[in-house]
């Protein structure tokens, strides 16, 4: 099925690693007991989901697996962490800082907060995609309880100078720093101790793990963070997202987590290069242009061809899956990353997001290359 398409489309999802399905299937099958069971076969899920938060908390370098909150997602874990925090902290103050770039999840989150007594600053981006530290200083108040800034942008690449922004933040101990890390895990190695980062979420799907699981980080030893619950029930995950665990997600969380820990530095390196070879070639076409500066990373391309409709070179190229931006957002609204950026209106509808991930080759980037610059040539003279 698909035979010959080249998937270009991993930061809408990828696919799931075949060592990561293995390790997933018994848990369907076999070992099918509710971990929260007594017996054998619960003890044993029990025992394999520990086994999996174990290695989830080591790829970000968590000091305990404890820390690690499974969820159904990157966005339930955003939810959690911003409505969480906000409502256990309401009392210290209602003002959140969060920055116009920023997933839906997010932004959706904060904007129902503002319609519930918390007031929210949108940071600018500069043409780069960067917010500017010097806004970020003025816009913390004494009611400033969190600050929400993504580490890397889903659909540039655009990485944010997190360090920089918590050396800011340390100065005021009571203000959290969550950090959306969905488009930066395992392109960009993360410490969350080293960077002392309080609040940390991602999801299974972008590396190579199922759909449907996700995971806050959330830095207890470091701070205390008091978190008013969004699901209740059984009061699992130490009562702080009740639901029975999909133990076979997070099986394969657990062993994305695994293999990313291992291979993720190699992996980088490889996915980089085909990036700039990509990249080099298709600015060669004229009259293109790469969006976000310098400081992105190494598997994303965000690339503006003047003149060219995004949708119908999309159309156009029906054995290369690239994207018009985040799936999360609805097809017919421009991009509201790019529009942040101040690119044009007419810019931002010529413009595709290709991103590309562990099973790419040079031959499949070859081949996109050849019928990107054909069709851009084809749609240009139209
Ligand atoms: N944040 C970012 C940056 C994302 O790219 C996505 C997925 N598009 C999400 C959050 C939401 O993740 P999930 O699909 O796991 O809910």
């Amino acid at each position: 099925m698909f035979k010959g398409l080249v998937y270009l489309d991993n930061n809408s999802t990828t696919k799931v690693d075949k060592r990561v399905i293995d390790a997933m299937v018994p848990f369907m099958g076999t070992y099918y007991g509710n971990p929260s069971s007594k017996h054998k076969l619960g003890k044993y899920a029990q025992f394999s989901i520990e086994k999996a938060r174990e290695q989830v908390a080591c790829l970000i370098n968590a000091p305990s697996k404890d820390e690690i909150i499974f969820t159904s997602g990157a966005t339930e874990a955003i939810n959690l962490a911003i409505k969480g925090i906000a409502e256990a902290n309401k009392n210290r103050g209602n003002h959140i800082i969060t920055v116009k770039t920023e997933h839906s999840a997010v932004l959706d989150t904060c904007n129902y907060l503002s319609h519930n007594g918390f007031s929210i600053t949108y940071l600018n981006v500069d043409k780069s995609g960067l917010i500017d530290l010097k806004e970020l200083k003025k816009s913390i108040k004494k009611e400033t309880i969190l600050v929400s800034i993504m580490y890397v942008n889903n659909e540039t690449g655009v990485i944010q100078p997190i360090n920089k922004i918590i050396q800011i933040l340390k100065k005021n101990k009571e203000i959290f720093f969550m950090t959306d890390a969905t488009a930066a895990i395992g392109k960009i190695p993360i410490d969350v101790q080293k960077e002392n980062i309080d609040l940390l979420v991602f999801s299974g799907h972008k590396i190579y793990g199922p759909k449907g699981i996700g995971c806050l980080f959330i830095n207890r030893k470091r701070k205390s963070i008091d978190m008013i619950p969004q699901i209740h029930g059984g009061g699992h995950e130490n009562g702080i997202r009740s639901g029975t665990l999909n133990t076979p997600a997070i099986i394969g969380m657990g062993k994305a987590c695994e293999l990313l820990k291992k291979e993720q530095f190699s992996e980088i390196v490889k996915i980089h290069k085909l990036r700039d070879y990509m990249e080099n070639e298709l600015l060669k076409i004229g009259n293109t242009s790469i969006n976000g500066g310098k400081k992105r990373v190494g598997n994303v391309t965000n690339i503006c061809f003047n003149n060219v409709n995004n949708q119908s070179l999309i159309f156009a190229l029906p054995n290369i899956a690239v994207s018009s931006g985040s799936a999360c957002s609805d097809l017919a609204e421009t991009s509201h990353v790019l529009n942040s950026m101040k690119l044009s209106n007419r810019e931002i509808v010529s413009s595709i997001r290709i991103s590309l991930g562990r099973f790419n080759d040079k031959r499949q980037i070859s081949k996109a290359i050849r019928e990107i610059k054909f069709q851009v040539k084809r749609l240009r003279k139209n």
